[in-house]
């Protein structure tokens, strides 16, 4: 298969960025503007193009037979989240797994690899503002669909328990908790020495 790798296209996501922008960031409106404002696109805005363009190859290469954008509906976006997780870097762990619930496990095992609930999330959001910039009306969005949505949660979920990351917020701070900055040094634990 010579399909270009769609990983590459949502790596770069880096930090998660929860819902999603609230709303698409604005391309440049001539005309609400006095001052012309010449952006570079952003990397959000790139992502947003390649995950777009990502997205259209999927169309025209799976669905059987293959269909347009404007025909698209919820359960195309679920085919191709789910299509993506071959190319996942995450190792999700299977129940029966010795590993399974633990973050950091000492040794390597044969569950799969999948596509983190963070970059599908961010992913989505940006596809749900290309698909509205690309002239797709906001109800028939398939993105927005509460399904995509239902489907993030199971998969937040289920790799939360696999691999026993809490996906809570950073809202860690607890009154009088004067030892709460150690909170770097604890990710990698070190044998002391004493001596
Ligand atoms: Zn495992």
């Amino acid at each position: 298969m010579s399909y270009n790798n769609p990983s590459s296209s949502i790596a770069l996501t880096g930090s998660f960025s929860h819902e999603g922008p609230s709303r698409p960031p604005l391309v440049i409106d001539q005309a609400s503007s006095t001052t012309p404002i010449v952006r570079q696109p952003t990397r959000y805005e790139t992502q947003k193009q390649r995950d777009w363009i990502t997205f259209g190859q999927y169309l025209s290469n799976y669905p059987r037979p293959s269909i347009s954008i404007s025909e698209c509906n919820y359960t195309h976006v679920l085919g191709f989240l789910r299509y993506l997780d071959q190319f996942g870097k995450t190792k999700v762990h299977v129940q029966g797994c010795t590993f399974y619930g633990q973050p950091d496990p000492q040794a390597p095992c044969p569950c799969p690899l999948r596509q983190a609930w963070g970059s599908l999330d961010s992913l989505i959001g940006r596809l749900r503002a290309a698909y509205e910039e690309h002239g797709g009306a906001q109800e028939a969005n398939p993105f927005a669909n509460p399904m995509i949505r239902s489907y993030l949660r199971e998969v937040k979920d289920c790799q939360a328990k696999a691999r026993g990351v809490p996906y809570k917020k950073k809202k860690r701070k607890k009154a009088g908790e004067k030892t709460a900055d150690k909170g770097q040094a604890m990710k990698h634990p070190r044998q002391r020495r004493n001596g």
